[in-house]
């Protein structure tokens, strides 16, 4: 199974799809995410899955960071076998004789003539008369039993009430017992009530800096996936532009628990790496001395804002300063 590398609880609170479920969990539009069975045999999260736009895969690997962070409390849903060799968990299951392995077996109801101890398929015995002694069979619970539906090999001629498992995954097509598999759980995910305050100082909402730009005639993203120059794609947290293409607006937030470093750096780069008339880059609750100088120098080109806000309620505000500011100078965006 592929195990997510381990990320920094600001770099995972940070990313755009994680901000996006934790605001729904947050704001009650969704609750607990339960597994669902899919087409291909897996457990995936689709409620999940679509408010963060990422695949089953990367789904399931946040939540499971996120339950590490225990921002999200995990519960088991459903304990499954999966195969020992490959994890695969899509079986096809065939029932073996425990005597000698063969699954050639025929199932059936049962009689047992207690006289002599035949045992066999009620079909087997014509007219009551017991196929082994040739005795007549008279009475149920004096001379016979019924124990039920029985297995009978064909291979080696023995009844057994409880046939060997034997699994083949799909995707190998490994062998292996009952016994052998290895159980996997299955959980479902829900916000810890106790993260909730700490969460609320993570999860920022833009939507007011959307709804404002797109009263000026600008389509919005949020956030946004978008291919720079380098080929490489970005996400953003918004991402605006005019109807023609043209005046994009990027907007990018980074949310720490302390002021940021100069490691930020890489997000500036991100953002030059995309064509924009205008690139905001927000740093809550702030950037250090060190990273403050180095940004100095990005902050004198043209179509670069760079924001200190000390907390995300600013965020909102701040953007829309220096945006109006923008569009008012570009009147050609209206
Ligand atoms: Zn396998
Ligand atoms: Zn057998
Ligand atoms: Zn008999």
């Amino acid at each position: 199974m592929e195990v997510l590398e381990r990320i920094s609880f600001s770099s995972l609170l940070n990313r755009s799809d994680v901000q996006a479920l934790l605001r729904a969990l947050l704001d009650g539009s969704i609750s607990v995410l339960k597994p669902v069975l899919n087409q291909s045999g897996d457990f995936s999260y689709p409620e999940a899955e679509k408010i963060m736009g990422s695949s089953s895969r990367v789904v399931r690997e946040i939540l499971e960071a996120l339950s590490e962070e225990s921002i999200l409390l995990k519960d088991i849903f459903v304990l499954t076998i999966a195969c020992p060799y490959c994890g695969d968990n899509r079986l096809v299951v065939e029932l073996a004789c425990p005597h000698c392995d063969s699954t050639r077996l025929k199932i059936g109801a049962t009689i047992e003539h207690l006289e002599c101890g035949y045992i066999g398929f009620e079909e087997d015995v014509k007219n009551m008369v017991c196929p082994k002694c040739d005795k007549r069979i008279r009475a149920l619970g004096i001379d016979y039993r019924k124990p039920g539906i029985m297995y009978r090999c064909l291979s080696c001629k023995e009844f057994t009430g409880s046939p060997r498992r034997k699994y083949t995954c799909l995707k190998e097509k490994h062998v292996f017992y009952e016994d052998e598999g290895v159980s996997k759980e299955v959980c479902s995910y829900g916000l810890n009530p106790e993260k909730k305050d700490l969460i609320g100082k993570w999860i920022m909402d833009l939507n007011p800096v959307a709804e404002a730009l797109m009263a000026k005639g600008l389509l919005i993203k949020t956030p946004a996936k978008i291919r720079g120059r380098s080929g490489v794609e970005h996400t953003f947290s918004l991402f605006a532009s005019g109807n023609n293409g043209n005046n994009i607006i990027l907007v990018d937030v980074l949310i720490n628990d302390k002021p940021i470093d100069e490691s930020a750096l890489s997000l500036i780069f991100k953002a030059l790496d995309v064509d924009a008339s205008r690139r905001v880059m927000v740093f809550v609750p702030g950037l250090t001395e060190k990273a403050r100088a180095l940004f100095d120098y990005y902050k004198v080109l043209p179509n670069m804002n760079i924001i200190e806000c000390k907390n995300i309620n600013e965020i909102n505000n701040m953007v829309l300063d220096v945006l109006d500011n923008f569009i008012e100078v570009s009147p050609q965006i209206m």
